[in-house]
């Protein structure tokens, strides 16, 4: 896996979490993750849904370039996995800068356990976060520290 002028290169035996969540479409040449956003009230949907479910609108939703920051609300360290995961993730749940109410789960990645802090700026990074039975390694979303002084690559999750 690897990012070239914002485009996800995947490898032959690399899959994404979900179809369609990244796209290049962002400012500045980069990867972004891709929601929908209620053309009546507003509401920003990641995973992304085709009519929203705050309001009930009947107007379908329109693509929606996700801002990578995010801050960190709380997390935990995954000690007992399910096959396939690295034992000892840092699973976070993120608060989107884009939506107040948009929090994501996913893991924390490049970062020492130690240096994790509730409150932290994060930045969106794919990132390999599991195989499958079929050897296919499977791309998410990862969040990994936004100040460069905390990034620790290769800690948590798993490096590329
Ligand atoms: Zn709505």
């Amino acid at each position: 896996m690897k990012i070239e002028n914002g485009e996800l290169i995947l490898e032959p035996d690399e899959i994404t979490l979900r179809p369609n969540i990244f796209t290049s479409a962002g400012r500045n040449g980069t990867l972004h993750l891709l929601a929908r956003q209620c053309v009546d009230c507003g509401d920003i949907s990641f995973p992304p849904f085709r009519h929203c479910l705050k309001c009930e609108s009947d107007k379908e939703t329109v693509e929606k370039v996700l801002n990578n920051d995010a801050t960190l609300l709380s997390y935990t360290i995954a000690r007992q996995v399910m096959p396939g995961f690295n034992p000892n993730y840092i699973l976070a749940k993120v608060r989107m800068e884009d939506d107040p109410t948009l929090v994501l789960v996913a893991q924390l990645t490049d970062i020492k356990p130690e240096d994790v802090a509730i409150g932290m700026e994060l930045t969106m990074v794919p990132k390999i976060i599991k195989q499958l039975m079929n050897g296919q390694k499977v791309v998410s979303y990862c969040f990994r520290p936004k100040d460069p002084s905390k990034v620790s690559l290769g800690e948590g999750g798993q490096s590329e």
